[in-house]
């Protein structure tokens, strides 16, 4: 938002009083008076103010000049205001930062990473249509289809992430959807991201990523490879959706999710589905993000490098039988990471805060909780992105539809690593594995 657009918002919501309908106050303390001033005051702040964060406009209802202002508002391009449901001041400065990060075009924000995926199938799934999943997708993603999206006749299919024939084989005349995602949620597998959007392109499906891993940072998802024969064009997804109850927010104080297109036409398609839907967001919480947006590349950096540490320190300790970090070499998908992700920092490569490891099948679940239990910086608990250290035992067995012979038999792990000293989490580490495991 510019200055200039500022300045005619400010003109075209003007809603001060027309001091010929407030009751005179001159007979002294007048109630009906002050009552009406306290809704229509004539006093207007000096124009002009400014600070390093934008301001926070809070609306359901929007203020119109006239009847014939109100009837030519638009809602659909961010040229004007017509409802707080449909965007402020506010949601769209985070919409437009949002876009730049993930490399889009257009964006829209919604109540949460998993609204963002529901109003992206609600909007292009109808009855009798196919929607494609990974295996190893984020798990209310997959209840979503499971559960709702079957009441509607939409059927949805789980692929194998790690094979890129096998989604070319379940791709069907009925299919109008292919959900991404890189790594995949828990076991961490990293696919190849661009051949998944090539057989996609290929077959006229649309490609749509779970990116709240990569956050904009790690990869460009609009951007993944040069286009088959066209050296000008890129290859890139059609929608990315991000969780930014993530990293964005940093707090874990925040829910919000967002949905990011290169297409205005795919855009609207989404919009007008976001505006029946009802899934607008509030102000305070878009003020949150505004202000943690700004260090999210700071600190997804110092999530990467202590998880990074972490994870090759467990793949020494005698009870973990792997680590699932696609940034380590061994990890199901490294190669691809590598490939995609492994250009930042001279060659280091970027990634998440976020792992597992596999403890060995000769501990029992009773044995792993425990280590849970006994870590004390660690807390149990879901989702990642926060300053804290997360932990949170998986029972893969009820989460696959397939077989995971890459997978190392026990039971996973998954560690989000937030911003404490990495040699504390190191230690917690240690005494919780010595006393959960003993001394192997
Ligand atoms: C957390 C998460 C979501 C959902 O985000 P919420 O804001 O918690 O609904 C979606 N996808 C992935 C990969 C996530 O980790």
């Amino acid at each position: 938002m510019n200055s200039s657009a500022d300045a005619s918002l400010d003109a075209s919501v003007d809603a001060s009083p027309d001091a010929s309908l407030v009751t005179p106050s001159a007979a002294g303390h007048d109630t009906a008076a002050l009552t009406t001033q306290l809704v229509h005051h004539a006093y207007q702040p000096p124009a002009g103010f400014a600070a390093p964060q934008p301001p926070v406009y809070k609306a359901s209802t929007v203020i119109f000049p006239n009847v014939a202002a109100m009837r030519a508002r638009e809602w659909k391009d961010k040229t004007s205001y017509t409802y707080g449901l449909h965007g402020t001041p506010t949601t769209y400065q985070l919409e437009e930062r949002l876009a730049t990060l993930e490399g889009g075009e257009q964006c829209l924000l919604v109540p949460s990473g998993l609204a963002a995926i529901a109003n992206v199938s609600l909007a292009l799934l109808k009855t009798g249509d196919e929607v494609l999943i990974p295996d190893n997708a984020y798990g209310p993603s997959k209840a979503l289809a499971e559960a709702e999206l079957q009441h509607y006749g939409i059927r949805h299919v789980v692929y194998d992430p790690m094979d890129p024939s096998d989604l070319a084989a379940r791709i069907t005349p009925a299919t109008r959807l292919v959900w991404l995602e890189a790594p995949g949620s828990v076991t961490m597998e990293f696919p190849d991201l661009a051949e998944q959007v090539r057989i996609c392109r290929a077959r006229g499906v649309i490609a749509a990523l779970d990116n709240t891993w990569g956050a904009g940072l790690a990869f460009a998802p609009f951007d993944l490879a040069p286009a088959d024969g066209d050296a000008q064009a890129r290859l890139g997804v059609d929608i990315s959706i991000h969780a930014l109850t993530k990293y964005p927010s940093g707090g874990g104080d925040v829910l919000m999710g967002s949905i990011t297109t290169r297409d205005q036409a795919l855009h609207l398609r989404i919009k007008l589905a976001h505006m029946r839907l009802g899934l607008g967001v509030g102000a305070n919480d878009v003020e949150a993000l505004l202000r943690s947006l700004p260090s999210t590349a700071l600190r997804y950096e110092a999530h990467d490098r202590s998880a990074r540490e972490l994870a090759r320190w467990l793949q020494g300790q005698p009870a973990v039988a792997q680590v699932l970090h696609p940034a380590l070499p061994g990890s199901p998908g490294h190669a691809q990471w590598q490939a995609l992700c492994g250009g930042h920092r001279g060659g280091e490569g970027l990634a998440a805060g976020l792992f597992s490891v596999v403890i060995d099948a000769r501990f029992g679940q009773d044995a792993v909780d425990a280590f849970c239990d006994r870590l004390r910086l660690f807390k149990l608990g879901y989702s990642w992105g926060g300053p804290m250290s997360l932990v949170v035992p998986y029972e893969l067995a009820s989460m696959r539809a397939r077989s995971t012979p890459h997978l190392r038999p026990g039971t996973v792990v998954r560690f989000s690593i937030g911003l404490e000293a990495v040699e504390d989490l190191r230690a917690d580490l240690a005494q919780a594995l010595q006393g959960a495991f003993g001394a192997l």
